[in-house]
């Protein structure tokens, strides 16, 4: 084949850097704290609910909007935690995960030359999304050591080609819960700017210490201008089964469930019943959930001092970001370009621990190239393994 075949707007597209880590990983036999996934099953009840429903026949495709009980039991769940009222029927729309939804409601939002506002480090599906969808990624950077973010920068990046900006809350790859100061001070700029917000929440129910866990959706003159996104992967321990949502007033969903209808056009029967129930469940599950993810990150924060990665202590997700040992000694100094990387690639290969470089959630700041993120979501034997190797590495 002579001809370019492929589309100019995949171009300078790579491989995602969590298939990337977790393939060393695996190909160098070593403790993944790489990727996002937790390295336990969910609750057996769960499993045995998706077997039931598949039993009981629910095996053919299920409504392009996902099935009703499910989007009720959503709508029970922002009621119930947020005050939040939401119409079942045309304001929640059940996506194959929140990458799905994240990837429609881009596509359904964003006209050629629209400026996308996302806060850096960034979840990277949401760089790729705006640009497949001929839109313009702009960067504000979440600045360490606490990730906070200046106003006058969010203020001064919005132009007149401005439609969304996007937030992330709690917080991938930093762990940061946004604030209800910070929340306001982006609800004032989307209202003052007639902007909509793309707000990615799967992290909704796992914040630590005194943080709480704020929708902006429930600010005021944001419920309409909002697209809420979040997933069953995380809360349930189940990345696997790909269940997801978006949320928002019947006129931005139908045009997210236009575009979704020719993506996927259904998610999987069985798991969106055994969603459903699992939500009649949630106030039982999810204090040992809670428990069980504050005491990993504990214990990985306890086994980190005694290694030389410096750890900023997330207050939400299952995330957490450590210093990259070297630069502590050479302050002041911007490491090279992919410095990053280099390490982690130093770490997967000589030291048996996967991590993942942050530098390519970064489209403005050098900040990256400084940190690796660690992934928490995992059994005490396997933080403690990679936490060992870690502690092997020295300067
Ligand atoms: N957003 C964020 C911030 C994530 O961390 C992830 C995945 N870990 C997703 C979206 C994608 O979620 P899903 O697996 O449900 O597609
Ligand atoms: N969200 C997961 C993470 O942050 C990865 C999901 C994926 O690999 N697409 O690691």
């Amino acid at each position: 084949m002579n001809k370019e075949f492929s589309a100019i707007r995949i171009k300078g597209m790579g491989t995602s850097i969590f298939s990337t880590m977790s393939r060393l990983a695996f190909e160098n036999h070593a403790v993944n704290l790489g990727q996002g996934f937790p390295d336990f099953d969910g609750p057996l009840w769960l499993m045995e609910e998706a077997f039931n429903a598949m039993k009981e026949g629910k095996n053919q495709y299920a409504p392009t909007q996902g099935i009703l009980s499910l989007r009720k039991a959503i709508s029970e769940m922002q009621k119930k935690y947020y005050g939040l009222d939401w119409n079942p029927e045309t304001e929640i729309t059940i996506t194959a995960g929140a990458t799905e939804a994240l990837y429609s409601t881009f596509q359904a939002l964003i006209n050629e030359g629209d400026e996308v506002i996302m806060f850096e480090p960034f979840y990277d599906s949401y760089q790729a999304d705006v640009i497949l969808a001929g839109g313009i990624p702009k960067y504000v950077t979440l600045k360490k050591p606490d990730f906070h973010f200046d106003f006058d920068e969010l203020e001064h990046t919005i132009t007149d080609k401005t439609k969304i900006i996007v937030i992330n809350t709690p917080h991938n790859p930093t762990g940061k819960v946004y604030t209800i100061e910070e929340l306001k001070l982006i609800a004032q700029l989307a209202v003052k700017h007639d902007l909509l917000v793309i707000s990615d929440e799967v992290y909704e129910f796992l914040t630590f210490d005194n943080s709480k866990h704020i929708p902006i959706a429930s600010l005021p003159g944001m419920k309409d201008r909002t697209v809420t996104i979040s997933s069953a992967g995380k809360t349930f321990s189940m990345t696997g089964w790909k269940i997801g949502w978006a949320i928002s007033c019947s006129k931005l969903t139908d045009a997210i469930r236009k575009v979704h209808q020719w993506t996927t056009f259904a998610v999987n029967t069985p798991g969106q019943h055994a969603i459903a129930h699992a939500f009649s469940r949630l106030d039982e599950y999810l204090p040992v959930f809670q428990k069980e993810y504050l005491e990993r990150r504990d214990l990985l924060l306890k086994e980190l001092k005694t290694t030389s990665f410096n750890a900023h202590i997330p207050k939400g997700s299952y995330f957490m970001m450590v210093d990259i040992p070297e630069l502590n000694t050479m302050s002041g100094v911007t490491p090279d370009i992919d410095y990053d990387e280099e390490i982690a690639i130093e770490l997967v290969k000589n030291y048996k621990i996967a991590t993942i470089p942050p530098s390519v959630f970064y489209g403005k700041s050098d900040e990256g190239r400084t940190m690796l993120r660690l992934c928490f979501a995992k059994s005490n034997e396997t933080l403690i393994a990679g936490a060992e190797n870690l502690r092997k590495y020295k300067i």
